[in-house]
């Protein structure tokens, strides 16, 4: 590297070691020719696919517009900060999977969705229905039936407390007959 000093091309390395939990590497340097010493700090460049949009426009991946988005459906949702980080690393972490230079935003979509699908049910309603009202009509709708049919977390949980639980449910009892009725003609 070259020298900020002098512009000798050649440095030495000095020293070299990992920082910020080993996401850098901090090297101290010495100008063979003037003897300054300074420091670099190198970073593995990872770099996300462009937006391909409905439009046919591309896009820089923008990760703040990918947690407004998020944050938004999950407005006053009992969800931790943590979560959400999870969530977004997972989208993050599909879209770089995909080794493509381009990537439609309709998957980024449907990742998110199965993100919030596990966060939230009401927050991937509201993504969804935002999201998919460009798409099908028909298709949000059946999806809204298909999640209607899945037990929410707190019904998991209850079923799963009468099945461990010590307090079986009262059984029913059987319907009485009815009564002749003596009011009538
Ligand atoms: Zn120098």
């Amino acid at each position: 590297m070259q020298c900020p000093f002098c512009k000798a091309p050649d440095t030495r390395v000095i020293d070299s070691r990992l920082f910020e939990d080993g996401t850098q590497v901090r090297r101290r340097r010495e100008c063979t020719r003037c003897d300054n010493r300074f420091t670099t700090y190198e970073r593995a460049q990872l770099t996300m696919p462009y937006v391909l949009k409905r439009s046919g426009t591309l896009e820089p991946f923008d990760e703040d517009k990918l947690r407004r988005g998020i944050e938004h459906a999950l407005f006053k949702r009992a969800v931790t900060p943590e979560r959400v980080d999870h969530a977004i690393e997972n989208v993050k972490r599909q879209l770089r999977a995909t080794g493509e230079r381009e990537v439609e935003s309709r998957r980024i979509g449907e990742w998110v969705m199965d993100e919030l699908r596990d966060l939230d049910h009401v927050a991937y309603v509201r993504f969804a229905s935002i999201y998919r009202s460009f798409e099908d009509v028909n298709a949000f709708r059946e999806e809204i039936a298909r999640l209607e049919q899945l037990p929410t977390a707190e019904a998991r949980r209850s079923q799963l407390s009468l099945i461990v639980g010590e307090t079986a449910p009262a059984p029913t009892k059987p319907p009485r007959k009815p009564r002749p009725d003596r009011q009538g003609s």
